[in-house]
């Protein structure tokens, strides 16, 4: 299937590895011209390589904490007319909320609401005279089915997802088309991250806390961030036109709702 975006230009936020680069690799493959971005220069340099390597297409570099504006400016002067934005950065931590003081807070609702929504203010207008546009905001099913531990995250992340409600649906007349993308669990090292700190607190050894996890995922599995690179490039695609404000989930039916 020819997604109709080679030649199209595109930002990937937090890309060096997990998820986003999914995201990057999978734009790449359709001809996708690409800047990605990370913190760790060595590991983004590498993914950088390696995209080109597989794809053949101009990837460019740029070290910088997205959740900073310094990070976000250097981002944008690399591309400051891109086609596609793919906003991520790394989730907050996990934890009990009586832990959370004010400054816990205001670090997860800038680097996963005013972050994301700062990049979308910086390009949108862009988009709107190119008459083509298409965002994807890598939040988290904790947006649908709040995780207990994770309150910092079901609480920053809802902010994003009221925005993007209300501007997809103002700017999608001008073919600019918003989605969020909501991970379950998928096999990245967040994840293994956070099983490993669940696994030590339920005194329980890794491995077998990982299998009863995956256990309760109805797809009896952890995602790969390569299928959800895949779905990520559908929603950049000429024809996801019509697909505007929507929250898709990809957790391998651990979400149990009809709706
Ligand atoms: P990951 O494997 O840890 O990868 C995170 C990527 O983001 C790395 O490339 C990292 O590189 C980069 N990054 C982190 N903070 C950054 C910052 N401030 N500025 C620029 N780049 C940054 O994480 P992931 O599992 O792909 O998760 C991506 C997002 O999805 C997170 O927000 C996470 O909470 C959410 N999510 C993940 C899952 C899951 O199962 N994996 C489920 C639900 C939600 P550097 O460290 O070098 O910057």
């Amino acid at each position: 299937m020819d997604y109709g975006i080679k030649g199209k230009k595109a930002i990937v936020c937090a890309a060096s590895q997990g998820l986003g680069r999914g995201c990057a690799l999978a734009l790449a493959r359709e001809g996708v011209e690409l800047v990605i971005n990370a913190r760790t220069a060595a590991t983004l340099d590498a993914t950088a390589d390696a995209i080109r390597r597989e794809a053949g297409v101009a990837v460019t570099a740029i070290a910088a904490d997205i959740t900073t504006p310094e990070g976000r400016a250097a981002v944008l002067a690399a591309c400051p007319d891109p086609d596609i934005l793919v906003n991520n950065a790394g989730g907050p931590p996990i934890g009990d909320f009586r832990d959370w003081d004010e400054a816990v807070w205001m670090k997860a609702v800038n680097d996963n609401m005013i972050t994301p929504i700062m990049l979308i203010r910086a390009v949108v207008d862009g988009m709107i005279a190119r008459r083509f546009g298409r965002v994807v905001n890598i939040t988290s099913r904790s947006v649908k089915s709040p995780l207990a531990h994770l309150g910092l995250s079901n609480g920053a992340r809802a902010g994003l997802t009221g925005f993007v409600a209300g501007l997809s649906r103002q700017v999608a007349k001008h073919n600019v088309i918003i989605n969020n993308l909501l991970p379950g669990p998928f096999a990245t090292d967040r994840q293994v991250d956070g099983l490993r700190k669940l696994s030590a607190k339920a005194g329980q050894d890794y491995d077998t806390f990982a299998k009863a996890r995956m256990a309760e995922v109805p797809a009896g599995r952890f995602g790969t961030p390569e299928e959800f690179g895949r779905a990520c490039a559908f929603l950049c695609s000429a024809d996801a036109g019509f697909i505007v404000g929507q929250n898709l989930l990809i957790d391998g039916g651990s979400v149990n709702s009809t709706l």
